[in-house]
C-alpha cells in the first residue's frame, strides 16, 4: 500500500496539472469508493469548485477546493490518478472521474476497489477539515507528518516515552506517526539497527535518536526516488525507484547489505516483517516475550563456509530442501514483481495521453 512517499509524489504530480482548474462535474461507477455521498450528492456538491492546491496528510492526498472545502483520495492498494483528455479511452477500473472545465479529467483508477474518496468541509471556527459543521475534524487521530521541520527528535522522543509495546506496530500506528508503513517501518528499523520487536521502553536516548534520523531519512530519500513501485503503485508522471534501494523489505534470504547474513522474515501483528537478526538483536529482556513471534522466523541460514549465493534458475539443482525452497520462494517473488511492473505500465497506457494544460 502506497505509503508518505508514494502518496506525496502522486500529490506532487497532480499539482502542476490540476490547480486552478474548476470541476464541472463527476461520475461514479462504483458508489463505495464514496465515503460520504451518493454519486449523485457528490456531483452535485464538486461541481463550480475550483482546485486551489494539491497537498498531503499521513497516507491521503488532499485536494483543497474554492468555498472551504477538500476532497481526501485515499489510495489503498490499487487506486492510481491520471490526468487525460476527456476524450481518452476510459478502462473498466476507473471508478471516479472529476470533469474539469477545460475538457480534461481527473480520474481515479482502483482494481482492488478499497480506495476511498470524500469530499470534506471546512469548519468556519478552526479551519479543520470536518465531516459537518462542528463535527469531529478529519485528521483529529492522526499523529504529526515525520517530515515537518517543527518535528523535532524531542517531541519524538516524547510521543515514544508515552507509549508501550513494540517498534514495529507502533511505528505502523497512524496516531503515533503519519504516513509510515510497512516498507519504510522495516527499512528505518534495519537503518537504526533496532530489533522490530524491542519494546519501547528498553530504548535508550542513542537509539530513540538513531530511530527519529532513519523514519525520516528513509522517507526524505523515498520522495526524492518518487517512492517504491512495488505492486500497483505508480504516480501520473511515472515509476518511482526506491524499491531498487530497499536493504531488508521483501528480500528475505538476500545478504543483508551490512552483515552478508541472510535477510529474514517474521510475521508481527499480521504483517510481514524483514529484518536482520545480527544486525538487529533482540535484547534478553524483550526475548522471553517475542519468543513465540520469533518461532515462525524464516530466511533460512547463512550456508557453511561461505558467502551467501544466488539460488534462482538453473543454479537451483542439487539444494537442500531448505535451499530448494528458497529458490521457490524467490522465484514466486520475482513473478509477483513482474506481474505487477506489467500492471503499471497497462495502467500507463490504458491512460496515454495523460498530458499537462
Ligand atoms: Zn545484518
Amino acid at each position: 500500500m502506497p505509503e508518505l512517499p508514494e502518496v506525496e509524489t502522486v500529490a506532487r504530480d497532480l499539482r502542476p496539472r490540476i490547480v486552478g482548474a474548476t470541476i464541472v462535474g463527476a461520475r461514479c461507477s462504483w458508489a463505495r469508493t464514496l465515503r460520504a455521498h451518493t454519486p449523485e450528492a457528490f456531483a452535485e456538491a464538486v461541481a463550480g469548485r475550483r482546485i486551489e492546491s494539491v497537498g498531503r496528510r499521513a497516507k491521503q492526498i488532499v485536494i483543497e477546493l474554492s468555498g472551504e472545502a477538500a476532497l481526501t483520495v485515499h489510495l489503498k492498494m490499487t487506486g492510481q490518478l491520471f490526468v487525460v483528455a476527456a476524450d481518452a479511452p476510459e478502462d473498466p477500473y476507473v471508478r471516479l472521474v472529476l470533469e474539469l472545465a477545460d475538457g480534461r479529467e481527473v480520474r481515479f483508477r482502483d482494481i482492488r476497489k478499497f480506495g476511498k474518496i470524500a469530499l470534506y468541509g471546512r469548519d468556519p471556527v478552526n479551519g479543520e477539515l470536518t465531516v459537518e459543521v462542528g463535527g469531529a475534524a478529519v485528521f483529529a487521530a492522526i499523529g504529526p507528518e515525520p517530515l515537518d521541520p517543527a518535528f523535532t527528535v524531542r517531541d519524538f522522543r516524547r510521543r515514544l516515552r508515552r507509549r508501550k509495546g513494540r517498534l514495529k506496530p507502533l511505528l505502523l500506528d497512524q496516531s503515533f506517526l503519519a504516513g509510515v508503513g510497512n516498507i519504510y517501518a522495516d527499512e528505518a528499523l534495519w537503518t537504526a539497527r533496532l530489533h522490530p520487536l524491542r519494546t519501547v521502553g528498553t530504548l535508550r536516548p542513542p537509539d530513540e535518536r538513531r530511530l527519529f534520523e532513519a523514519v525520516r531519512s528513509i522517507l526524505a530519500e523515498a520522495i526524492e526516488r518518487r517512492g517504491s513501485s512495488i505492486d500497483d503503485y505508480t504516480a501520473p508522471d511515472g515509476d518511482g525507484s526506491m524499491q531498487e534501494r530497499l536493504q531488508v523489505y521483501q528480500r528475505t534470504g538476500e545478504p543483508c547489505p551490512r552483515c552478508d547474513r541472510p535477510v529474514k522474515r517474521v510475521v508481527i501483528g499480521a504483517r510481514s516483517t524483514h529484518l536482520c537478526s545480527w544486525c538487529q538483536r533482540l535484547g534478553a529482556a524483550d526475548r522471553a516475550g517475542a519468543a513465540a513471534i520469533l518461532r515462525g522466523m524464516t530466511g533460512g541460514r547463512r550456508r557453511p563456509g561461505g558467502r551467501w549465493t544466488e539460488l534462482v534458475g538453473e543454479g537451483a539443482v542439487g539444494l537442500t530442501p531448505a535451499e530448494a525452497e528458497r529458490a521457490a520462494r524467490r522465484a514466486r517473488a520475482e513473478q509477483t514483481k513482474r506481474a505487477a511492473a506489467t500492471r503499471r505500465a497497462a495502467a500507463r497506457a490504458a491512460m496515454a495521453g495523460s498530458a499537462r494544460p
